[in-house]
């Protein structure tokens, strides 16, 4: 995300031309709203290859790595841990799979994608924490891709709505917290 400028922006009595305006004035608001399923499925989508990668490139790491005369690979707790990633990633798979079949048959996937953004924002920080630890001090260090998804993955539980705020959605189409009625 180093090439991502994070800053604020001002806008103070900005003019916006006739010929610059992007649909209708005053519904910006829902138009993002309403983006938001697609960058959400995306965001879900895209992290499904990164996880796949930091699980394979662990993988590979561990039967390399030697340590009193057996592999990292060897001990259970490594292979385990890597099965229930993986299993994870999966599921996951299988989620936006769904909610992109359905998004484009045309319905309303509100609840689907949330799920799926939210379920991805966590696997970025668990499967990239999980694998690092496997790396050891190797895992800490700048030039390591499996370092560089613990940190870039980060974003997926803060950029395009926050955890809390897909958690919050979902409470809402479950019915179990109350909509805000204008
Ligand atoms: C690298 C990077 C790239 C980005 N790229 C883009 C971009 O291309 N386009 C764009 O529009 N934006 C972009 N963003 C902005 C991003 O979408 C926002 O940072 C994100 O939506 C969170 O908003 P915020 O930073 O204002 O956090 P806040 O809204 O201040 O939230 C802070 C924290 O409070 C908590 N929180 C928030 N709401 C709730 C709630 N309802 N209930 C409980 N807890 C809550 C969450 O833990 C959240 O992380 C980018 C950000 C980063 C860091």
């Amino acid at each position: 995300m180093h090439s991502s400028d994070t800053g604020l922006i001002y806008f103070d009595e900005v003019r916006v031309p006739q010929r610059n305006l992007i649909g209708q004035e005053g519904a910006g608001f829902v138009y993002q709203m309403q983006q938001f399923q697609e960058e959400r499925l995306w965001c879900a989508a895209s992290g499904l290859q990164s996880l796949n990668n930091c699980i394979q490139w662990t993988v590979e790491w561990a039967q390399e790595r030697k340590m009193f005369g057996a592999t990292l690979a060897d001990q259970q707790w490594v292979q385990f841990r890597l099965a229930e990633m993986k299993t994870e990633v999966e599921a996951l798979r299988a989620l936006t799979y769904r909610a992109c079949e359905l998004y484009v048959s045309g319905q309303d996937v509100l609840e689907l994608a949330s799920m799926a953004k939210l379920k991805a924002g966590r696997l970025n920080r668990i499967v990239a924490d999980g694998c690092l630890q496997f790396w050891g001090g190797m895992g800490y260090t700048w030039e390591n891709k499996v370092a560089r998804l613990f940190r870039d993955g980060r974003l997926g539980s803060i950029g395009g709505g926050a955890d809390e705020v897909m958690m919050g959605i979902i409470a809402k189409t479950m019915g179990v917290a109350k909509r805000k009625t204008a």
